[in-house]
């Protein structure tokens, strides 16, 4: 089965879940209450972080990973996967370890599915890229989350990549890697691959990440800086999305969300191969530009100087690029400064843009270069392409506002709360504000208040934060049932796997209160059920087959749930009905059938 998957993601082997094995019951209860599981799929490309000497170098050694890391406490508590039985209760290989439990009181379960051949990632091209996104597409809802090992010398290429392909996120996927092999003795790849798998197993940052030295950035905003420090990649131009030092501190209102009800979707790119990067040197010539820019080169980055500037002393050459735009060619300006956007303070760099030259912001090439590749394999006209690549599509550039912005002194009720408090400083006032978010959040929710949510949205508060439940407006609007605040809530990136301390997600919330027409929009948006709320699903689903609540079931059926899971006693739904003589569940149910 394994195999059959894998293949179609073209050549991975291991044994990660598959489609069709049993859901897992994932809470354990224990003498000191209930430990909640998560699921992690580690996807190992390979890297340094799993190589060996070999009498040619450092080369990635394959079905080594998973025993080595066995025997590593951190990074696997055999105690525990015998005294829970996990490997018989989940089904599970040898591929597959456990955490010790985590201060969030989380035990996560990660199963190390290997690239063949695992590669040096200098070895690596687009078609792995479309290789990971297979897999990210075949295992996204039998994980919580997901981790990539990586050499790190083209893992802000992929990470950039990855999170152009992926689509309508919503998990959190993490690159990582190491600078020194993690079977040495002092390395920097088991503190990275927990810090991953933490981030991954235990946050729903809906983003492609990567994770180093302690941070926790934005793919598609880092760059490699330092091939000997195992602080190797700097985030210029966006501050990190979190850090990982004596606490786990997450910068949620930096976290980037996809906005939208659609479902996730890998875009296969079959990438686009006729990009390239053009670094402008003083006295590049009017040839080599005319070189690089010939068919079937279809975008490229031009890597400028400072804030987007080229010679505009040299017509040749800005005829050169001139003709290429006109010819189809996109060409995206990038800066070569580490640091800084693209602007039109100097002549030199308005003159690209009226020869056809696209800003690109404050991406990075590694960025730009993916994007375009992207945008490229897309369907639709030059015309909107072009629109496109200047679009901000996943929090790859900073777009400053236009207008006016609301900030946080404009908020008259934190400021009448603020006095109460005697505070006034900047961050106090955020703090206030993000105490006062979750609950302000979930009672707007709670009535239908959606002005009162654009208001909390305005002052900067998070409308996807958590109350001391665990649960969010979402979860809250899902109950009620109130199909406007759970629209304009996705809309506004709030995550529909979030869990509250029940595990229960705003799915399972509104299949509880028969909210059918909620349930259909959140499945639109990729809502599933996990694992953990489908343990009992057999007798919930017996008890209103016998009590004969059609509407319950439906709930269930539209939630994606198959109406003939068995009940603890083994009997089925129908069963149940026709031992209680339930004439409209058993046609109900005939009707599915059929
Ligand atoms: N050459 C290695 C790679 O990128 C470097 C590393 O992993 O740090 O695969």
């Amino acid at each position: 089965m394994m195999a059959a998957e894998a293949a179609q993601a073209g050549g991975f082997l291991g044994r990660a879940l598959s489609s069709t094995e049993p859901a897992p019951a994932l809470e354990i209860g224990g003498g000191c209450g209930a430990v909640a599981e998560a699921r992690v799929l580690v996807i190992n490309t390979g890297g340094t972080i799993g190589m060996v000497p070999q009498p040619e170098g450092l080369a990635p050694e394959a079905n080594m990973l998973a025993g080595a890391l066995k025997k590593i406490p951190i990074l696997h508590d055999a105690a525990y996967a015998e005294e829970t039985n996990l490997y018989s209760r989940l089904h599970l290989g040898d591929d597959t370890l456990v955490l010790p439990i985590s201060r969030q009181n989380k035990r996560i379960i990660y199963t190390i599915l290997e690239l063949s051949p695992l590669l040096d990632s200098s070895n690596m091209t687009p078609a792995e890229w479309d290789k990971i996104g297979s897999l990210l597409e075949i295992y996204y809802e039998k994980y919580d989350g997901f981790v990539i090992l990586h050499g790190t010398d083209t893992m802000a290429y992929t990470a950039s990549a990855l999170s152009f392909m992926c689509e309508n996120l919503g998990k959190t996927i993490v690159l990582t890697g190491s600078q020194v092999p993690i079977y040495e003795l002092r390395n920097d790849g088991r503190a990275n691959l927990l810090g991953s798998l933490l981030f991954a197993g235990q946050f729903v940052i809906p983003e492609v990440c990567l994770y180093f030295h302690n941070k926790l950035y934005r793919g598609n905003r880092v760059t490699k800086v330092d091939a000997e420090s195992f602080n190797a990649f700097s985030s210029p131009n966006l501050p990190s999305l979190a850090t990982a030092e004596v606490d786990i501190i997450i910068n949620w209102e930096t976290v980037w969300r996809a906005n939208t009800t659609k479902k996730f979707a890998i875009h296969k790119m079959n990438f686009d191969q006729h990009v390239g990067l053009l670094r402008i040197f003083p006295g590049i010539t009017a040839e080599a530009v005319k070189g690089f820019l010939q068919s079937p080169i279809k975008g490229i980055v031009l890597e400028t100087y400072g804030s987007g500037n080229a010679p505009n002393n040299c017509p040749a050459l800005l005829e050169e690029l001139q003709k290429a735009t006109e010819r189809g060619v996109v060409i995206l300006n990038c800066t070569q400064c580490l640091r800084g956007s693209v602007s039109l303070v100097y002549e030199t760099g308005k003159t690209l843009m009226d020869a056809g030259v696209i800003p690109g912001g404050d991406m990075t090439p590694e960025a730009a270069l993916t994007k375009l590749a992207y945008v490229l394999s897309k369907p639709g006209t030059l015309a909107e392409k072009r629109e496109m690549v200047k679009e901000n599509l996943r929090g790859e550039m900073t777009v400053v506002p236009i207008g006016t912005q609301i900030t946080l002194k404009d908020s008259k009720f934190i400021q009448e709360i603020a006095k109460y408090l005697f505070i006034s400083c900047k961050e106090e006032l955020a703090a206030v504000r993000d105490a006062l978010t979750p609950p302000l959040a979930c009672a707007a929710a709670k009535n239908g208040d959606i002005d009162a949510l654009k208001a909390l949205q305005n002052m900067g508060g998070n409308l996807s934060s958590e109350d001391y439940d665990g649960r969010t407006p979402l979860h809250v609007a899902s109950c009620e049932g109130n199909l406007e605040i759970v629209k304009h809530l996705l809309k506004s990136g709030a995550t529909v796997y979030a869990k509250d301390r029940f595990g229960a997600t705003p799915l399972l919330n509104a299949i509880k209160f028969r909210h059918h027409d909620v349930i259909c929009l959140l499945r639109t948006t990729g809502a599933h059920l996990s694992s953990q709320e489908l343990v009992n699903v057999g007798t919930e689903l017996c008890s209103l087959a016998f009590n004969g609540d059609v509407e319950g079931l439906l709930a269930w059926h539209l939630a994606g749930v198959d109406l003939n899971h068995p009940g603890y006693d083994g009997s089925t739904p129908y069963a149940m009905a026709r031992a209680a003589n339930r004439m409209k569940v058993m046609e109900f149910l005939c009707q599915l059938e059929a």
